[in-house]
C-alpha cells in the first residue's frame, strides 16, 4: 500500500467484514434458541460452521497480516491505534489456529447444544460427557496453537479478556471467598429473626408474566425498535447497536425470576444499544467481555433490587399479578438469600459467587486433564455441599444445569468480576450525578443513569483497554472493595446484624 492512510482504509475494511459475518452467525445462533424447530439442527451447525470459516479467512488472512506490518510504526491517532491493536490480536490468535479446527469447534459445539437440552431434560450427564470431553480436547488443542508455550486455560481466559490479567482476577475471588463465606454464615443466622418477606404461592401463566417483564423492560428504558424479547430455555442477548434482542425465561411459581433475568438481559442490551452506531463493525463499535456482565448487574441488582426501585414498581407488579404486596415486601421478596438454591441464574446475589467460583475451580482442573469428565458431577456435588451446604439430587440440577461448556472455558470469572465492578460502577456514578440516584430510581427516570453508563463505559467500545476503561470510569483500577462495602451495608440491613 502506498500510504499509511491507505493500508489502514484497507485494514479497516476487513475488520468490519469480520464483524459483520460473527454478527450474522450471532443472528442464527438467536434464531436456533428462540424460534427454529429442533429438526433444523444438523443444517444450522453446518450453516454456522461455514459461515465460521469464511470469517475466520477474512481475519487470519496475508492481508490482514501484511496492512498490520505496514501499520506497525505509523503515526496513527489514539482511535487507529486501538483499532488496530485489537485487529492485531484477533489476527494473531486466528492465524495461529487451522481452519479445519475452527470449523470443527463451530460444529460440535452447535450440535452439542442439542445434546445438551436433551441431557438435561433426561437428566443423563453420560449422554453428554463424550461431547464435553470432546469440547475440551478441540479447546485445548486450540490453546496449543495460540500459544505452545503457555497453560492452556490461560491462553483461553485471554482470549476472553486479555487486558485483566488472571492473577487481578484471582485476587478479587480471594478477598471474595475470605469476607463472603463468613458473611453468608451469619446471614443465615440472623435469617429466622428477620424473617424476610417472600411472594404468595401461586401460579402466573407465561403471557401475564412476558407482559410484566415487557412493562419492566420498557419503563428502563428498552427500545422496542431496537430490540426484542423472547423466551429461550436459558436467557441471553443478542446483537448490536442496531438490533439488540434478549430474551427469558419463565417459571409458573415465581414471576420474580424470569423479572430479574429479563432485567439482567437488558442491562447487557443497554451496552450494545449504546456502543457507537458509526463505528459498527469496528473495534471501537464493540463491546468489552467483562465489562458487560457490570451492565446486566448493574441494571438487575443496583437498580432492580433496590428499595426504590420496588416503591416505583410495586403497583404494576400487583395489577397484573393480582397479589396485595407493599413495596417493603417486595424488596425483602427480590433480596431473600436462597442458599439452598441449586442454580447458578436463580441464585440471590451472594451466594451466586460461590456458584461462580465453584465452576471456575472446576473448569480450570478439566481444561488441564486433572480431572476426568466422568469425574465432574461428583465433584460439582461435593463442593456444592462444602461451599453452600446443599447436594443436588440431579445433574440437571448440577453440572448439567448451563449450556456455556458447549462453548468453550474460562469465560466464567467475568460474572463475578461483572458484579464487583458494577458496584464499583455505581459508586462513581452516585459520586459524579448531580442527583440522588434513589430518588431517580423512585420517580422512574433511568435516562440518567443510562447515560451516565453510555458516555463513561458504552461510547468507547474497545477504544481503551478494558482495565484502562475502568479506570477512566471510576477513577482506579477494579477493585472488590465496593462491591464488598455494598453487600455487607445492604444484607446488614434487611437482616438486621
Ligand atoms: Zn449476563
Amino acid at each position: 500500500m502506498s500510504s499509511t492512510a491507505d493500508a489502514y482504509d484497507d485494514l479497516l475494511g476487513r475488520i468490519e467484514r469480520y464483524s459483520y459475518l460473527r454478527d450474522a452467525s450471532m443472528t442464527l445462533g438467536w434464531d436456533q434458541q428462540v424460534t427454529m424447530p429442533e429438526g433444523g439442527t444438523p443444517a444450522r451447525a453446518r450453516q454456522t460452521a461455514a459461515l465460521s470459516t469464511v470469517a475466520h479467512d477474512v481475519i487470519a488472512s496475508e492481508a490482514v497480516a501484511d496492512r498490520l506490518d505496514e501499520l506497525a510504526d505509523a503515526d496513527l491517532s489514539g482511535e487507529q491505534a486501538a483499532v488496530v491493536r485489537e485487529t492485531r490480536r484477533q489476527h494473531e490468535e486466528a492465524a495461529r489456529v487451522p481452519e479445519e479446527l475452527v470449523e470443527e469447534i463451530s460444529r460440535t459445539g452447535a450440535e452439542a447444544q442439542e445434546l445438551w437440552q436433551t441431557a438435561k431434560a433426561e437428566n443423563d450427564f453420560e449422554a453428554f460427557a463424550p461431547t464435553l470431553e470432546r469440547i475440551r480436547e478441540l479447546h485445548v488443542e486450540r490453546a496449543e496453537h495460540v500459544d505452545q508455550q503457555r497453560d492452556p486455560y490461560r491462553v483461553m481466559y485471554e482470549g476472553y479478556e486479555p487486558a485483566l490479567p488472571l492473577e487481578l482476577v484471582e485476587d478479587v475471588f480471594d478477598q471474595l471467598r475470605e469476607r463472603l463465606v463468613p458473611l453468608i454464615d451469619e446471614l443465615l443466622d440472623a435469617a429466622d429473626e428477620a424473617d424476610l418477606a417472600g411472594l404468595p404461592d401461586g401460579e402466573w401463566d407465561e403471557t401475564t408474566q412476558m407482559v410484566l417483564n415487557r412493562e419492566a423492560v420498557e419503563l428502563l428504558g428498552y427500545d422496542f425498535e431496537r430490540g426484542r424479547l423472547d423466551t429461550s430455555p436459558h436467557p441471553f442477548t443478542s446483537g448490536n447497536q442496531f438490533d439488540c434482542r434478549i430474551t427469558t425465561r419463565v417459571r409458573p411459581d415465581d414471576p420474580l425470576d424470569a423479572l430479574t433475568a429479563t432485567v439482567h438481559e437488558y442491562g447487557h442490551a443497554s451496552y450494545q444499544l449504546g456502543l457507537p452506531q458509526a463505528e459498527y463493525g469496528t473495534p471501537l463499535g464493540r463491546p468489552h467481555w467483562e465489562i458487560h456482565e457490570s451492565q446486566s448487574r448493574f441494571w438487575e441488582n443496583h437498580v432492580g433490587r433496590t428499595r426504590a426501585f420496588w416503591e416505583l414498581f410495586a403497583p404494576t407488579f400487583n395489577d397484573h399479578l393480582g397479589t396485595e404486596l407493599s413495596p417493603g415486601e417486595l424488596y425483602e421478596a427480590a433480596n431473600r438469600l436462597t442458599p439452598e438454591n441449586l442454580i447458578r441464574v436463580e441464585a440471590d446475589e451472594l451466594t451466586y459467587h460461590m456458584h461462580v467460583i465453584l465452576r471456575t475451580e472446576i473448569e480450570r482442573r478439566f481444561v488441564s486433564g486433572e480431572l476426568g469428565v466422568e469425574e465432574i458431577p461428583s465433584v460439582w456435588n461435593d463442593l456444592m455441599e462444602e461451599y453452600l451446604g446443599v447436594r443436588p439430587d440431579s445433574d440437571a440440577e448440577g453440572c448439567l444445569q448451563d449450556i456455556h461448556w458447549t462453548g468453550g472455558f474460562a469465560g466464567f470469572q467475568s460474572y463475578t468480576v461483572g458484579s464487583v465492578l458494577a458496584a464499583q460502577l455505581d459508586a462513581a456514578m452516585r459520586e459524579d450525578l448531580d442527583a440522588d440516584v434513589d430518588a431517580l430510581i423512585r420517580e422512574g427516570e433511568f435516562d440518567p443513569l443510562r447515560e451516565w453508563m453510555t458516555e463513561h463505559v458504552h461510547s468507547h467500545g474497545k477504544r481503551y483497554p478494558a482495565d484502562e476503561l475502568i479506570e477512566r470510569a471510576t477513577g482506579e483500577p477494579l477493585t472488590a472493595e465496593y462491591f464488598l462495602e455494598y453487600v455487607e451495608r445492604k444484607f446488614g440491613d434487611l437482616y438486621g446484624l
